[in-house]
């Protein structure tokens, strides 16, 4: 955030789900530069508005790769991040949950994301500076209805010791209760449940950082990756230490990171979803088994107007 605020005057956004029934975009585009965590280098992120019903589209303007929608079925890789792409090996645009935690927390349907490079800045790590920007773009309703996706019956992953579920919600908007389970001791055990809405989003889970053992960005390095990866865009962890000579911002960080990250791979459902999502030691890879799951069967989900009750009988959209 470089100790930036937004601008005083710019009205606090409505909440996540039920903050009106039509669609958001941006009042105007945004940019910003910052390094990409895998490569180190230096990309250009530019945020513009779009019509209605485009939903978020990805566009590398450093090559000939064709845009791609932001969906759970656009998911090429989910190993170190969330990597969009239109198959495993063409071009890919990598390390879009944190933007998409923001677009989803801000309550922004239809925007066009431009970058140089193959992967989005990772800025401090954390959803912030993405906040920060929505935010200075300003928010701007449209003309459509937005959609809201009511799941109608439970549906879980698992691997191992690992699940993460969705079942109809019992009470507006989406629930997330994540827990984690870590050996090393700074980390541990933490759970985080909540209902999500745009003040809490900014406040207690946006600048929750992403984390690595110091071990794995060793690893990481030795084969290339994380190039960019710092104590100034991620927490690293040793044993029982937090190296960051600053701490954490929140003692429990590491788990309001992994809330962070299930919502924006849980935006990649296309739109909101309403209904109650359960994970434990779950990620990104997870996360999108989950939606091609849930997505799998037309009984798992309806496509609803944003305000319809939960239960409510509907038109079903592809
Ligand atoms: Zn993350």
């Amino acid at each position: 955030m470089n100790g930036m605020v937004p601008p005083a005057h710019f009205p606090f956004m409505p909440p996540f789900s039920h903050d009106g029934q039509m669609q958001h975009t941006l009042s105007q585009p945004i940019s910003s530069v910052g390094t990409g965590l895998h490569t180190g280098a230096r990309i250009s992120l530019r945020l513009s508005p779009a019509a209605e019903n485009t939903g978020i589209v990805f566009h590398r303007t450093d090559c000939a790769m064709p845009p791609v929608t932001a969906r759970y079925d656009t998911v090429v890789d989910t190993q170190l991040s969330t990597v969009l792409g239109h198959g495993p090996q063409d071009a890919r645009i990598a390390t879009v949950e944190h933007l998409m935690a923001a677009l989803a927390g801000c309550g922004i349907d239809n925007v066009l994301v431009e970058v140089d490079g193959p992967e989005i800045p990772v800025f401090d790590g954390s959803a912030a500076e993405f906040v920060f920007l929505l935010e200075c773009a300003g928010r701007r309703q449209q003309e459509a209805r937005r959609q809201q996706i009511h799941v109608t019956r439970p549906v879980r992953v698992e691997e191992g010791d690992a699940f993460a579920e969705l079942t109809p919600a019992t009470q507006p908007g989406l629930g997330i209760d994540i827990s984690i389970d870590f050996p090393a001791a700074a980390i541990g055990q933490q759970r985080y449940a909540t209902q999500v809405d745009s003040h809490l989003f900014r406040e207690h889970l946006s600048r929750a950082r992403t984390f690595v053992l110091q071990p794995e960005i060793e690893h990481l390095h030795a084969i290339g990756l994380a190039r960019g990866g710092s104590l100034d865009n991620a927490v690293v962890v040793n044993g029982e230490s937090v190296l960051n000579p600053a701490g954490l911002r929140h003692p429990d960080e590491f788990v309001r990171h992994k809330v962070l990250d299930a919502i924006g791979d849980l935006y990649l459902a296309g739109g909101l979803i309403e209904g109650h999502f359960r994970g434990h030691k779950s990620g990104h890879t997870l996360n999108n088994r989950l939606l091609l799951k849930l997505f799998a069967d037309k009984a798992n989900w309806h496509v609803v107007p944003a305000g319809t009750p939960a239960g409510q009988p509907c038109t079903q959209a592809a």
